[in-house]
């Protein structure tokens, strides 16, 4: 069974028409792209996906339990400007209902050393880069344990390095059974990390096209994270084994 479905949704924002009788499905370990021109639909598509919205015709069927497993990644990275590293991660573990410190705790410490972030996890968001800005957001996305990650345009406002850690990092969710919707009008990424990619324009889907599974040689090269300085946390972990049973999970 998908994980999410829309089924002949429309959607308008008064009159001004979004999206147009768009009929798309979802699994688990999809990397999913959502791509076209400005004003195409792409963020209505998600925030539909995100059920932070209702369509204005059709229905959008998604599997119980889900709203509580939907991870969330923007442009902007909103993080809380006086709180430290681990506290803008730890408030998401509470506001998804883990109060538990130890298990706040044991949530919260895997994941700095995933985004590369062990040791600055006192830092505030001022002291940080947009790239390691950004890998905090991921990270607060992340430790809920997403069956859904959604990220709008994520690399908007990273330099080159910055955005290919955040895909890499991306990436990585995908294996674990996480499906990942991403909207860009960046179309290399498409290339570079090739997956399924829906072309909307004008609120209707032109295409939808499913691409191999996994990434080539030349997208792992093109990917690798840049070498860092000796002595640096590594950004970008070596990549997951491929997952044992891939129809599991759901
Ligand atoms: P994209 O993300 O591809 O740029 P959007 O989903 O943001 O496209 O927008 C699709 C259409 O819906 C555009 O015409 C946009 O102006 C309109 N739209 C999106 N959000 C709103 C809103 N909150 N209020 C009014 N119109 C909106």
């Amino acid at each position: 069974m998908a994980l999410i479905k829309l089924d002949h949704v429309t959607k308008y924002y008064r009159e001004r028409l979004a999206l147009s009788d768009v009929s798309l499905s979802f699994e688990p370990s999809e990397w999913v792209y959502v791509t076209g021109p400005s004003g195409a639909g792409k963020s209505t598509l998600l925030r539909l996906l995100s059920l932070s919205e209702r369509p204005s015709r059709g229905r959008v069927e998604a599997e119980s339990g889900l709203r509580k497993a939907i991870g969330m990644l923007g442009q902007e990275f909103r993080l809380l400007n006086d709180r430290n590293v681990y506290e803008n991660i730890a408030l998401a573990c509470r506001i998804s209902g883990v109060w538990d410190k130890e298990e706040i705790k044991e949530r919260v410490t895997p994941l700095l050393d995933e985004m590369g972030l062990r040791g600055h996890e006192d830092l505030f968001p001022g002291q940080l880069s947009a790239g390691e800005k950004q890998r905090v957001a991921l990270a607060r996305a992340l430790v809920r344990h997403p069956r859904i990650l959604i990220a709008d345009e994520p690399t908007g406002n990273l330099d080159p390095t910055g955005a290919a850690q955040i895909f890499s990092l991306m990436r990585q969710y995908r294996d674990r059974e996480t499906l990942v919707v991403v909207a860009t009008h960046a179309e290399d990424w498409t290339v570079r990390h090739p997956g399924r990619v829906i072309r909307l324009e004008q609120g209707v889907v032109r295409s939808d096209q499913a691409r191999a599974a996994t990434d080539g040689p030349a997208a792992a090269s093109a990917t690798s994270a840049p070498a860092l300085a000796p002595g640096a946390t590594p950004d970008v972990p070596p990549p997951l084994p491929p997952t044992a049973d891939p129809g599991g999970g759901i």
